[in-house]
């Protein structure tokens, strides 16, 4: 695509609701391009001297490959050694760099490749073969010196320039979890599902986020060109004219003051208007946002998802360093009751040097619950720091994708072991701890009174419960349209497992993503789900749902949902109720 300044339209798939204006900021483009990003001024040093590094790295590789064709005699590839050599060293390749480093603040790899690219232009254009030849040398030295910057750089989305949108070709959760609400306006991929982690914590942070659009550098003619882009319907407008920014500006002022008038339904009871109440709960990823549970009329957290502790990180963190970070939470909000799911690691959340059997396909393999029957070491670990910082408040358990009731039933032994040397260390904790098992995979679903008996609460994971019942990547955009959450076989599921906790006498909650969208509320309340457990932003939302609905609408509904054979006519039907209900709701009707 040339560069052009009029307005270009693309349109995406909406992942994060929201509309933002900023300037583009490539990360990640794909596994070939470099990653971007801009380093503090208290970095540039670093930087350069990574980039030396990285040159004498690949030069001590090149004179020990030459050492060793010289010893095989095979002096013409020894030769051609020695070009790269003087490439490398070449004042017009490091100094060039290193004053681009300074110059533009952005990392060595990104840099270097970026000159590497000018050089190819460079050598193409040239019409003598020898020199054209050469360049496939440049190419080589590029390879090995940028293999060495790739691997001691910590790409990061914590410090980029405030108001970028970030176009990257695909992110992930801790890429995500990193980013600072108030430097990134938004989020544009290439690839990646709408319950993919990243786009949880996008919803989370309330950033907007808009997948499979094509971009590319080339797209845009300079680099304060601005974009535009719409989270509701995946629209991204490149180069906004006047007009366009004007057209933004009354659509964010129209989100903002619903979002303002959904704030004050915050304080009011979670109760449908025939009196029925609902408790909303908060699923909570980043300890950071902890503040942000009570401002928005949370009922507690229903789902901390314990693994986010550590994701950018290297390793499991140590008990004591779990403990300390439980009881800040459950200190820090102060008597209200917390879930704290047992990691959940695999499928598209890795430690960066975690040993987890990858072969196959991650979400179906050695994933949470498998994995941490497998590293009994770091499963007693976590449920230890558990025990001892739920002294301090109201906390349980919950065991993510049991797939077998002998999964839930070791994990409890587990959990008992811990109890019993906890005890014979005289350390304190509690003897008593509400267990819950997630229902995520069909198995546990169709199991659900068995599980039902050995637990005192179930919370249904629909994220992932969509993805094995449909058998969908939940990350992969190209299959977005076989992933619905409103697929008749996933509706009968939740319906079941409804039925068997109530039939146990114990609690049912629903945690994935449906939870967040006020379309869903009506049809979950109808299907006997007392309990939902969401990001906290969206509280103030799907109470505004609860409240605009009544159990017998709810449950009428529902029934004539359980008729619909196909997820397009529940889809519909849902978004036509919603409309009905909640017209005013410029956020998910658009
Ligand atoms: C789910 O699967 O719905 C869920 C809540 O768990 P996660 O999204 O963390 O996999
Ligand atoms: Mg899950």
């Amino acid at each position: 695509m040339s560069k052009v300044t009029e307005e270009i339209i693309i349109t995406g798939i909406p992942i994060s609701r929201g509309v933002a204006v900023g300037k583009a900021f490539f990360f990640t483009l794909s596994d070939d391009d470099a990653p971007e990003f801009v380093v503090s001024h208290d970095d540039i040093d670093h930087e350069i001297s990574r980039f030396q590094r990285a040159v004498e790295s690949s030069r001590e590789d090149i004179l020990r490959l030459q050492k060793k064709l010289k010893e095989e005699r095979i002096d013409e590839g020894a030769e051609i050694l020695d070009a790269h050599l003087q490439i490398m060293q070449d004042p017009l390749l490091t100094v060039a760099v290193e004053t681009e480093i300074r110059h533009t603040r952005k990392n060595a790899e990104f840099v270097f490749e970026s000159l590497i690219k000018k050089y190819q232009k460079r050598f193409q254009s040239i019409k003598d073969s020898f020199f054209r030849e050469r360049f496939k040398d440049i190419q080589d030295i590029s390879r090995r010196v940028s293999g060495y910057l790739r691997q001691s750089v910590r790409v990061s989305l914590a410090d980029i320039p405030p108001g970028s949108v970030v176009i990257a070709e695909d992110l992930t959760a801790s890429d995500a979890a990193e980013a600072r609400g108030n430097d990134v306006a938004a989020f544009i991929t290439r690839s990646g599902g709408a319950t993919s982690h990243a786009a949880i914590v996008a919803k989370a942070k309330g950033i907007p986020f808009v997948s499979n659009a094509n971009i590319d550098p080339s797209t845009f003619a300079n680099e304060d060109s601005l974009l535009f882009i719409d989270g509701r319907t995946g629209e991204i407008v490149i180069n906004p004219s006047e007009e366009t920014l004007e057209k933004y500006k009354t659509i964010q002022d129209k989100v903002d003051q619903h979002f303002q008038k959904m704030q004050k339904a915050r304080a009011l009871p979670a109760e449908t208007y025939d009196g029925y109440h609902i408790r909303l709960s908060a699923n909570l990823e980043m300890v950071n946002d902890l503040d942000l549970i009570r401002s928005y009329g949370s009922h507690g957290i229903g789902l901390f998802r314990s693994e986010y502790i550590f994701l950018s990180g290297e390793e499991f963190p140590p008990e004591d360093v779990q403990y300390e970070i439980y009881k800040r939470i459950v200190q820090k909000i102060n008597g209200m009751p917390i879930v704290i799911r047992t990691f959940d690691v695999g499928g598209d959340k890795q430690l960066k040097n975690q040993q987890i059997p990858d072969k196959g396909n991650p979400f179906l393999g050695c994933r949470t619950l498998r994995f941490l029957l497998s590293e009994r070491g770091v499963f007693k670990s976590q449920l230890r720091a558990i025990l001892r910082a739920a002294v301090d408040g109201e906390v349980s358990i919950l065991f993510p994708m049991v797939s077998a009731l002998s999964e839930l039933i070791q994990a409890k032994e587990l959990l008992s072991e811990a109890q019993e040397e906890l005890e014979a260390e005289g350390l304190d904790y509690v003897k008593k701890i509400r267990l819950g098992c997630m229902i995520e995979v069909p198995s546990a679903a169709v199991i659900s009174d068995l599980l039902a008996r050995e637990c005192d609460f179930l919370s249904i994971g629909t994220n992932d419960l969509v993805q094995y019942s449909l058998a969908v990547d939940r990350g992969n955009q190209a299959l977005q349209k076989y992933y619905s959450p409103t697929h008749p076989s996933v509706i009968r599921l939740i319906k079941m497992v409804v039925a068997e906790a109530n039939h146990h006498g114990i609690p049912v909650c629903v945690c994935g993503e449906v939870a967040s969208d006020p379309r869903f509320t009506p049809l979950l309340l109808g299907l006997g789900v007392h309990e939902l457990s969401l990001a906290s932003r969206f509280i103030p939302t799907i109470k505004n749902a609860v409240r605009n609905t009544s159990i017998v609408a709810a449950s009428q509904l529902a029934e004539k949902v359980l008729t619909l054979s196909s997820a397009e006519e529940i889809m519909e039907l849902l978004t036509d109720e919603y409309r009905n209900n909640v017209p005013e709701d410029c956020f998910f009707n658009c």
